[in-house]
């Protein structure tokens, strides 16, 4: 073991390791990147972070900065979950529940625990955390909330961020603090405090009103209804008051770390009504969203027929029996769960008729098993991500981009052209509701070729989504792999103030370096050649 390694276990409760195999173990997440951590530290406690990162900041004060990588259950497709320094293992211990409270509806929780395990508890006092992903059974909710995570429910119930109360969160120099709702008083107090959150209060604050018009002009250009690239600057200082949570949210470790969170959570309904719509055409499917996104329904899914096409490809017999119009163009998958069991049949019959009008195909769920079945035709994309075809493999690269839903089909008939060119064929998938649209080239990251494909696609498909006020990424974040694009989004100077934002919060640049704010070189040398999720088979991922 290293100084530094021998140094850290004997100050933290927790487990420290720099062993080969650890250290190749979290070298790699779900993303087309690898870098090894030189330490892997297991915290126990709050107080293990903090120990951790007021060590690494008192090496970087010395001229020999060392990063931190927090890390959750390594899903991350957009290389943010990987780091050469020291990587901060939550899931080992920090992943309790430490209180629920159902009358008030409010979960307090460590960053380690899993939405699955979250949801386990919750289920049991009949409420949920609705923004829950398809990767739920190992993603965590400290990395949901640095990615601003969503998933099938999101569409009604919202974004991850959108259930955060308050965080308490590690600053780079190991100091602790808790956010939330701030009046313009308590905002004075804080700024007042001599310490190292003082300063981070008066300089977000001078930094935010300086540049007011410019957040405001950022917020219009995008149109999309997820966007998790660069900082939430518009939501910091509202009607509300003075919040740096929005700030904390989908900024992927590269502000502070995550040591507990306070959710809200909300009533579950388990027994809904399930509809799956299969149109002919892109242009029907495009009138008719928005009458069914009227509706208000829980989930509003859709998988095309490249997908469909894919699935079957790689296992021809999957959905016998269970698909009865395999050639439609886009197949929407449509839920309602209001808890007044009328309100559910109102919208049913409503999203009937409309189905009628537009000519699409209707098969309605009429029982648990009917809505098995249409789980099993969503949930087979899972497939693509999991089978290899020939030497080719799903690569997460352009998965989780978001248009305004009113441009969704032009946004899908370009991307189809855009694999055309590219000479394959576009399997496209997501969440239709939130215009949120997913996809996996299948490709061979061990030939140069593909390699270069890859970016060709990446670009292309980047920006067709910002020519239409979309966003390069509506979740999983722009990380490393996407860091390069924010530029192209938001404009440099905008861009300028994201690296201010970073340098308030982490002047040495410790925490998570290189995550939002890399070139495309840079992420190039960290390419893997390799691409595979393995080590997911064992709760195969649903969409
Ligand atoms: C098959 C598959 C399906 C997916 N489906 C979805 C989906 O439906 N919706 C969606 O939004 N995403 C999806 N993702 C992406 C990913 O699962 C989510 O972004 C998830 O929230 C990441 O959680 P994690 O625990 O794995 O975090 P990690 O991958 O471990 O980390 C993600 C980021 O969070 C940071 N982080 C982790 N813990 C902390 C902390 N305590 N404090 C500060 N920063 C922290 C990390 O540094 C990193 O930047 C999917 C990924 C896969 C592989």
């Amino acid at each position: 073991m290293s100084k530094v390694a021998h140094y850290l276990q004997e100050h933290l409760v927790g487990e420290v390791s720099a062993s080969p195999e650890v250290r190749r173990h979290f070298a790699r997440d779900a993303s087309i990147l690898q870098l090894a951590p030189a330490i892997v530290v297991y915290p126990r406690n709050e107080s293990d972070v903090r120990k951790t990162a007021s060590f690494c900041w008192q090496l970087a004060e010395r001229g020999r900065p060392i990063p931190i990588t927090a890390r959750g259950g390594g899903s991350d497709t957009s290389g943010a979950a990987i780091g050469s320094g020291i990587m901060v293992v939550f899931t080992a211990h920090m992943n309790k529940i430490l209180e629920l409270d159902p009358k008030k509806e409010q979960l307090i929780i460590e960053p380690g625990a899993t939405y699955d395990k979250a949801e386990q508890t919750l289920f049991t006092h009949g409420l949920f955390l609705p923004s829950y992903p398809a990767s739920q059974q190992y993603a965590t909710i400290g990395g949901g909330i640095a990615n601003n995570a969503i998933g099938e429910r999101s569409f009604k119930y919202g974004a991850t961020g959108d259930f955060v109360e308050k965080l308490r969160v590690v600053l780079a120099n190991g100091e602790v603090i808790e956010t939330g709702v701030l009046s313009r008083r308590e905002l004075s107090k804080k700024m007042g405090l001599s310490s190292f959150e003082g300063e981070v209060y008066r300089e977000v604050d001078r930094l935010l009103e300086e540049n007011a018009e410019l957040i405001k002009q950022m917020s219009s250009g995008i149109r999309a209804k997820r966007n998790s690239v660069g900082y939430n600057l518009a939501q910091v200082r509202t009607q509300k008051g003075f919040d740096l949570t929005p700030l904390f949210v989908g900024s992927q470790g590269t502000l502070g770390i995550v040591t507990e969170a306070t959710m809200k959570v909300v009533p579950y309904n388990p027994l809904t009504r399930m509809v799956m719509l299969s149109f002919d055409k892109l242009e029907d499917f495009q009138d008719t969203l928005p009458k069914i996104m009227a509706l208000k329904p829980s989930i509003c899914d859709m998988v095309s027929r490249g997908a469909i096409q894919q699935v079957i490809k790689i296992n021809p017999h999957q959905l016998d029996g269970v698909l009865p119009a395999p050639a439609a163009a886009i197949h929407l998958f449509v839920e309602f769960d209001d808890h007044k069991d009328s309100a559910q049949k109102s919208a049913l019959k409503n999203l009937k008729k409309i189905a009628e009008r537009a000519d699409a195909y209707a098969v309605v769920a009429h029982d648990l098993e009917d809505q098995e079945k249409l789980r099993k035709v969503r949930e087979s994309v899972a497939t693509i991500l999991t089978e290899p075809h020939g030497q080719t493999k799903a690569v997460p690269v352009a998965e989780d981009v978001c248009v305004p839903p009113e441009s969704l089909s032009d946004f899908l008939m370009a991307v189809n052209k855009i694999y055309e060119n590219a000479g394959m064929k576009a399997a496209t998938w997501g969440q239709a509701g939130d215009g949120v649209v997913r996809m996996h080239p299948m490709l061979d990251l061990a030939q140069i070729g593909d390699r270069q494909r890859l970016f060709k696609i990446a670009d292309a498909i980047y920006a067709a989504a910002i020519k239409l006020g979309g966003s390069v990424s509506g979740s999983a974040g722009d990380g490393r792999v996407r860091a390069s694009y924010g530029v192209y989004m938001y404009g440099e100077q905008a861009q300028g103030l994201m690296k201010k934002i970073k340098d308030i919060f982490d002047p040495m640049n410790i925490l998570n370096p290189g995550v939002k704010f890399s070139t495309r070189e840079e992420m190039r040398t960290l390419m893997r050649s390799d691409y595979h999720q393995a080590h997911r088979h064992e709760h195969l991922p649903r969409s």
